[in-house]
């Protein structure tokens, strides 16, 4: 199977958690969190779509100003998700600056922001730069099973964790299905690979009737051709596969209620990013700071049954040797492979 999504943690284990996912096929990115993003390029900034924030400490979020300077000027809409009082911390950011000068602009670049509660609850506001930034368009918005973002190729859904007292998101990204297409099965049939294939891609993923036609055109001998098939003999020439799923989970105190929650939103994911701050001999330290340790990152992977694991935000007291110990500590408890 040919991955959609392509993962980077882009400040590696041990600088601020920053995850920059690819979508191939589409000029898209989304990010989970916002912390130092200056090692992105502005072209890969650009591509940001959508952007989910866990919460608003500096290490998450301070990348905001840097993200807004890069956009600011284009056509674009950038979509940003998170926790309760993410609309007054997203405000209160673009307040901290004159924008005088923005009225005349040719474009409208337009930050279209959600907080969340994890309980299916959500405020939407959007902030215009030709309006200089002003909340408009406030409103209530449902998240029906906390998803955020449902489209025919992906979904995000999130859930709400405790991080001291804070609420902290974690996020899901899923893709909706994965079709594979039989190459020698299509020549069987007698039909070539070519640009329609993407419409029949589209029309399974959107769950479209038997009878449901597609137009098979292409070229041969300097003439055109064309076919109109049905789904149901298609289909033979496909292989429908569950889609790939990435988990990010970080900044979470260690406790029944958190675990069950990333458990529930985490499950049978190909991908699990998840913190692994401390060592567990300093799991005292680390439950005073609502920090997850290595072992119980490990363990909660392992009752999340996922795939791999790619364990991030190691604090700073752990340089070269230590490092490679919490990687260790995390495999040690959830028996599987750790990145
Ligand atoms: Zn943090
Ligand atoms: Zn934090």
């Amino acid at each position: 199977m040919r991955p959609i999504f392509h993962p980077r943690l882009v400040n590696g284990s041990t600088g601020d958690p920053l995850l920059f996912v690819d979508c191939l096929f589409e000029r898209r990115a989304l990010l989970f969190d916002l912390g130092d993003i200056q090692s992105l390029s502005p072209r890969k900034l650009m591509r940001i779509s959508h952007a989910f924030v866990t919460h608003a400490h500096m290490d998450h979020f301070s990348g905001f100003d840097w993200l807004l300077r890069i956009l600011l000027g284009r056509e674009k809409d950038l979509h940003l998700f998170g926790p309760p009082g993410f609309l007054a911390q997203v405000e209160h950011k673009l307040r901290a600056y004159t924008w005088n000068l923005v009225r005349n602009y040719d474009s409208d670049f337009t930050l279209r922001v959600t907080e969340v509660d994890g309980m299916e609850n959500g405020r939407r506001a959007s902030f215009r730069c030709r309006n200089e930034f002003q909340r408009e368009d406030e409103a209530r918005t449902g998240c029906v099973n906390n998803t955020l973002l449902n489209e025919p190729a992906l979904q995000v859904r999130c859930t709400m964790l405790d991080h001291g007292g804070i609420p902290c998101m974690a996020y899901a990204l899923q893709e909706q299905a994965h079709v594979n297409v039989w190459k020698n099965r299509l020549q069987e049939l007698g039909l070539p690979l070519g640009s329609w294939l993407r419409d029949l891609k589209q029309a399974v993923l959107r769950n479209e009737p038997d009878h449901w036609q597609i137009q098979v055109a292409w070229r041969e001998g300097g003439a055109e051709q064309e076919r109109l098939l049905t789904l149901a003999e298609l289909k033979p020439a496909l292989r429908i596969v569950p889609g790939q799923k990435i988990a990010y989970v970080t900044d979470v105190a260690w406790g029944e209620d958190n675990v069950a929650r990333i458990v529930e939103l985490a499950r049978n994911a190909d991908l699990l990013y998840i913190e692994a701050a401390f060592m567990e001999r300093d799991a005292e330290h680390g439950q005073r700071k609502f920090h997850l340790t290595a072992r119980q990152a490990g363990e909660i992977a392992r009752a999340t049954n996922v795939g791999c694991v790619i364990p991030l935000h190691f604090s700073p007291r752990y340089v070269g040797e230590d490092a490679a110990s919490l990687r260790a500590e995390v495999a040690a408890a959830f028996g599987g492979k750790v990145f």
